[in-house]
């Protein structure tokens, strides 16, 4: 299927790796051009020299096709400063972004008894307050050229909390509150979608390092924490970013225009509501 969107602009905040880096490439698969953002450089770097090769494949594939352009900001999105540099990266569109995918780090797990103001603060920053500051700055223009496209990452603890990820629940349940509004605004109406995703496990450096922190605390071998854990899905295994890449190019298609303020649960049948 073409998604019809070849030759627009995506900013995909936090790329360099996993579920982010997914989303960049669907993107650039479709002809999408691109700014993706982490804090480290050269993993960024390396993750925009790969999209650089497959956007050459996707022109070469179509006859006359130019490849779309992969811009790399290294920068914390989470910074107002990192925001800036994104919205000013050399070469892209300025404010000019027709699909936005918000995502950064998760917040650390935990007992809330633990967690003073200035952790909120951070998991605020990071995993609510950050997203809708990239939605206010770049939402008008969409609408104004009547077409845009928002995915927020958020998790499927915003259905399914999980305890020890408290910081996570609260931060993703306030962005998703807030997207819930915005989206039914006047906004449907000038082609701008506003949608979450919300991941289960997905196999990324994200869920490597929660099962080594587990293997260290129990004293099991990882193996058997990631067998067991892959046991519990009832797919029987993790989803991988191209799965969630493809997800999410498919929201920010023409084809799902009258899709929006939703929350999309790719989590391998885990969530165990019918609703
Ligand atoms: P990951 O594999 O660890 O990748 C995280 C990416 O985000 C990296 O490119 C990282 O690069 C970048 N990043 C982190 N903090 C950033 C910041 N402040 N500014 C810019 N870039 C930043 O993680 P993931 O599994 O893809 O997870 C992505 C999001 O989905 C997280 O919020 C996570 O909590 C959530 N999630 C994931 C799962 C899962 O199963 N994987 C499930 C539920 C929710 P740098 O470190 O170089 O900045």
């Amino acid at each position: 299927m073409d998604l019809g969107i070849a030759g627009k602009w995506a900013l995909v905040c936090a790329a360099s790796k996993g579920l982010g880096r997914g989303c960049a490439q669907a993107l650039v698969q479709e002809g999408v051009n691109v700014v993706i953002n982490a804090r480290g450089a050269e993993a960024l770097e390396a993750t925009a020299a790969q999209l650089r090769t497959l956007a050459a494949e996707w022109a070469a594939a179509g006859a006359g096709r130019a490849a779309p352009l992969v811009i790399a900001v290294a920068a914390d999105i989470t910074a107002e400063a990192g925001r800036e540099a994104v919205l000013a990266a050399p070469g892209g569109p300025g404010r000019d972004f027709d699909i936005l995918v918000n995502n950064a780090g998760g917040p650390p797990p935990g007992d809330f008894r633990d967690w003073n103001r200035e952790a909120w603060v951070k998991a605020l920053d990071a995993n609510m307050l950050t997203p809708i500051a990239l939605i206010q700055a770049l939402v008008d223009g969409m609408a104004a050229r009547g077409f845009g496209r928002i995915v927020n990452i958020t998790s499927s603890s915003v259905k399914a909390p999980i305890d020890i990820l408290g910081l996570s629940n609260g931060a993703r349940s306030g962005l998703t509150g807030f997207v819930a509004g915005i989206a039914r605004s006047p906004l449907a109406a000038r082609g701008v979608t506003i949608n979450n995703l919300l991941p289960g496990k997905f196999d990324t450096d994200r869920i490597a390092s929660t099962i080594a922190a587990a293997a260290s605390k129990t004293g099991k071998p990882e193996a058997e924490i990631r067998a067991s854990q892959q046991k519990q899905i009832p797919a029987g295994r993790f989803g991988t970013p191209d799965e969630f890449g493809a997800i999410c190019a498919f929201l920010c298609s023409r084809q799902a225009a009258y899709l929006t303020g939703q929350n999309i649960l790719p989590d391998g049948g885990s969530y165990p509501g019918t609703f």
